[in-house]
């Protein structure tokens, strides 16, 4: 039996770890905070429940894009709720998108009657480049999937209301590869999933099926130092100085954070760990987690996505806020508002322990915060009155939480000129040292996963990475 330690403790890491496990190894996870889970963590305000990175699950339905990976998990039987629409509002122009991919497309060719072929040949694609043979994928990573949509759907409204969940794909039109914008869309097309719990049901199974295989969890365990001998992975040094020896060591954070951990006397060339360490990671966001009155009535669960009349949804690159996402809970009247935040806005923060960033930090926050509401309101009239209480996070909070670099909220960006560089592989040039998460092929819970049953099947032969079909 092996003896393995997975670094991070976010959905890569369990998964990976429950696989492996479940597989006869004998697992460690170790993780920074005091408890498992990275972005998928619930924390309490006024005994609230918010959480951080999971409100929307694409793909779960039965034959989805996602239904393989979550079965083999355990985690379809976790009490996922069905949501029925989302919405996407620019100015005076409402949406009101139903979910399931016949649902959807009869719903856009009802608003685009003229783009029926358009619309039939565009869904086609994502299901085919989700489905395709993975020997296929890399000519739809170096497709640019803006160039791609300009071609394939010619109305620039209906190409907007594609994009109205810009924010969870990141969009942006120089390097957004096609394979990654197609997948994630797709699956969000086919199904949208709530845990009414929030992601902590999850953390809390895979946590319990690695105990349960003789795996271990180790909260308050920073490592800082990957340990080798002779061109093989020996283990992992802890912030303590403690050393945990391992035969397999698998990295599930973020890797341009990893290549400090490397030792300058590595194995590993100097001009690989400088490749990995300056690739570019995508923006961070800003979370406002609100407290609304009692009396305010929450319609539904649906997504809602609004952005600034005339603003581009492909651009990302203001700080202006010009979109945002608005998350309702269910069984108490809370709400998140989203909207993607540069590290730049808040660097000159990044020097001061969390809670002693002074008072311009907070009127930043405030001005951020009332800046959404303005766009809120072109939707929801008022809302800003409904807000009893207000808490707020930026990538300064995912940064001193889960140590990812400038706050970044998903990762390593992908980019369709670079492939070679973008497109990360499990295996690294260290024997025995492997990658997982986000940033290895697509962010998301989908995208996480799936890298994790590919790295848990190099690692071990008997697990399989794909359904068979694949
Ligand atoms: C605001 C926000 C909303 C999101 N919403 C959704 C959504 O609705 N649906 C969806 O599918 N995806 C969503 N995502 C994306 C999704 O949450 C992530 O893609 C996914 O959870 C990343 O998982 P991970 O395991 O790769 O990383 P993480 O969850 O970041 O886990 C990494 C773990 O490693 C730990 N760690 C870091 N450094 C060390 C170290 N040196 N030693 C030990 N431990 C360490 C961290 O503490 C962390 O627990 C959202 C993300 C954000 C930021």
């Amino acid at each position: 039996m092996r003896t393995i330690v997975i670094i991070g403790a976010g959905i890569g890491g369990l998964a990976t770890g429950y696989l492996l496990s479940k597989h006869g190894e004998n697992v460690t996870v170790i993780e920074h905070q005091k408890q498992p889970g990275g972005c998928l963590q619930s924390f309490y305000r006024n005994r609230l429940r918010f959480d951080t990175g999971l409100h929307y699950l694409g793909g779960l339905n039965t034959g989805g894009p996602l239904d393989y990976f979550f079965k083999e998990l355990g985690l379809t039987d976790l009490p996922w709720m069905e949501i029925k629409e989302y919405e996407v509002h620019c100015g005076d122009k409402h949406y009101f998108i139903p979910c399931g991919e016949s649902a959807w497309l009869e719903y856009m060719e009802t608003m685009f009657p003229s783009k029926k072929a358009e619309l039939h040949n565009f869904i086609k694609s994502l299901r085919d480049i989700t489905y395709c043979p993975i020997a296929d994928t890399t000519k739809y990573w170096e497709q640019n999937a803006w160039e791609w949509l300009e071609k394939t759907i010619t109305e620039p409204e209906l190409r907007d209301v594609i994009s109205g969940m810009s924010f969870i794909l990141e969009l942006r039109k120089e390097n957004l590869p096609l394979f990654a914008f197609a997948e994630i869309l797709y699956s969000y097309f086919c199904s949208i999933h709530i845990l009414p719990a929030g992601g902590q049901p999850i953390t809390d199974h895979l946590v319990k099926g690695i105990n349960a295989n003789g795996g271990k969890i180790r909260c308050n365990a920073t490592a800082v130092q990957i340990m080798e001998s002779g061109r093989q992975v020996t283990g992992v040094m802890l912030d303590t100085g403690e050393i945990i020896e391992a035969d397999v060591v698998i990295s599930a954070i973020n890797p341009t954070a990893l290549m400090s951990m490397i030792k300058e006397d590595s194995c590993i060339r100097h001009v690989y760990r400088r490749r990995v360490k300056n690739l570019e990671c995508t923006l961070g966001c800003f979370t406002a987690n609100l407290q609304l009155s009692d009396d305010y009535i929450i319609k539904n669960q649906d997504p809602i996505y609004i952005h600034k009349p005339g603003s581009d949804f492909w651009d990302m690159s203001t700080d202006d806020v010009t979109q945002v996402l608005i998350h309702f809970y269910k069984g108490q009247n809370t709400a998140d508002i989203i909207t993607p935040m540069s590290w730049d806005s808040v660097k000159r923060w990044s020097d001061m322990p969390a809670g002693c960033r002074g008072e311009d930090y907070v009127i930043f926050k405030e001005r951020k915060l009332n800046e959404c509401l303005d766009l809120v309101e072109t939707v929801l009239p008022d809302f800003g009155k409904a807000i009893v209480n207000h808490w707020s996070s930026t990538p300064l909070t995912w940064e001193t939480y889960l140590l990812s670099p400038k706050g970044t909220a998903y990762g390593v960006r992908k980019d369709n000129n670079s492939l070679e560089t973008t497109l990360l592989y499990p295996y690294t040039p260290l024997s025995g040292l492997y990658l997982t998460g986000q940033s290895m092929i697509l962010h998301g819970i989908m995208g996480t996963t799936i890298s994790a049953f590919q790295t848990a099947s190099l690692v071990n032969n008997n697990i399989k990475a794909w359904p068979s079909k694949l």
